[in-house]
């Protein structure tokens, strides 16, 4: 189950989607008008909302009552769950590829009518999680007029797309929510202050502001975190360094958490957040003298090491240079 399902009841599947703009509105009624064509390509990176919205549209194809999507009948239910009979959603396992013969088989299926004559949804995600083979293989199948079935194919990253299955494709990309828009669904269910932070830190994406909601306390990461930002020797960094390279899988969620935090403070220096979310943090007083340009060059220092840690390049020496180079800032901000 992915970090999104877990969340299902509070995603914003039946949220004012139009409100994000007229061609958002356009896509809805091209399925309410039963004007939809066989493939869509949704792009936007992770956590946007691609799925969702693809299972929005589902429903409105396949909801049972007068206004479509209800979000409450059966059918708009199995699809919220990822049940549905008639929407088939693939995803590759152990986040690898998607075999070509699951592809062979998504491809027979759809060349037969369903049994009902009613539509069918199939939704891939990523799209990129297929091998130009697999990607090969669906091209036929994503024209055919001869059948019912619709195709979502979601992207993160459209350049590993071959440019004949993304031609085929109506292509849609999804934007972030507005921050007002989103907080406002959100603090029907968590603190405004929670909310406000959650908002700022994904800058409207949906799933990264769940993710942060939903953070599960980890007192290691937390207290992992807390010695990181709190780095006042080259001692300390010593420390820090061995501390992490000890933490194995679970060093990439502290690193996660720093970057966030540094994100944080470059909302409050300018004056996105208020300064108090900082209050009983790290570096509440040490963010005075900091300065943004610093601030995001260590954020991109973070990134940079957390996508060393997943490649298993020169990890370990990077999580030196990270920590030298938190201690060099630390110490300058200090002297201003
Ligand atoms: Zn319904």
């Amino acid at each position: 189950m992915s970090r999104m399902d877990e969340n299902a009841g509070l995603l914003p599947a039946f949220m004012e989607y139009r409100l994000l703009g007229a061609r958002y509105g356009r896509l809805i009624d091209q399925f309410r008008t039963s004007r939809q064509v066989h493939a869509y390509l949704f792009a936007g990176p992770q956590g946007i909302g691609k799925k969702t919205f693809a299972r929005y549209l589902a429903s409105v194809l396949l909801c049972e009552s007068e206004t479509k999507p209800c979000g409450v009948c059966s059918q708009c239910r199995a699809i919220y769950a990822g049940k549905h009979s008639s929407v088939i959603e693939v995803s590759p396992a152990d986040n690898k590829v998607i075999p070509i013969d699951r592809i062979r088989e998504l491809v027979s299926l759809s060349s037969m009518h369903s049994l009902d004559d009613r539509e069918r949804v199939i939704i891939i995600e990523p799209t990129e999680s297929m091998m130009p083979q697999a990607q090969n293989c669906l091209l036929k199948s994503l024209e055919d007029p001869d059948t019912n079935v619709i195709y979502f194919i979601l992207s993160h990253d459209t350049s590993s797309l071959l440019d004949t299955v993304v031609s085929r494709c109506f292509a849609f990309k999804l934007t972030s929510w507005p921050g007002e828009l989103l907080s406002k669904h959100l603090r029907k269910k968590y603190p405004q202050n929670d909310v406000m932070r959650a908002v700022a830190l994904s800058g409207g994406n949906v799933g990264e502001a769940l993710a942060i909601l939903n953070e599960q306390h980890d007192g290691a990461q937390e207290t992992a975190l807390f010695e990181l930002l709190s780095v006042k020797s080259a001692k300390d960094a010593v420390r820090c360094s061995g501390m992490l390279k000890g933490m194995a899988g679970s060093a990439e969620q502290v690193l996660f958490r720093l970057e966030r935090y540094l994100q944080q403070c470059m909302l409050v220096k300018s004056g996105l957040l208020p300064a108090d979310i900082m209050e009983g943090t790290p570096w509440n007083k040490t963010l005075r003298g900091a300065s943004i340009p610093d601030l995001a060059d260590l954020t991109d220092q973070v990134f940079k090491t957390r996508q060393r840690k997943m490649s298993y390049v020169n990890w370990q020496s990077n999580i030196d240079q990270l920590t030298c180079r938190l201690l060099e800032a630390k110490s300058e901000w200090q002297k201003s």
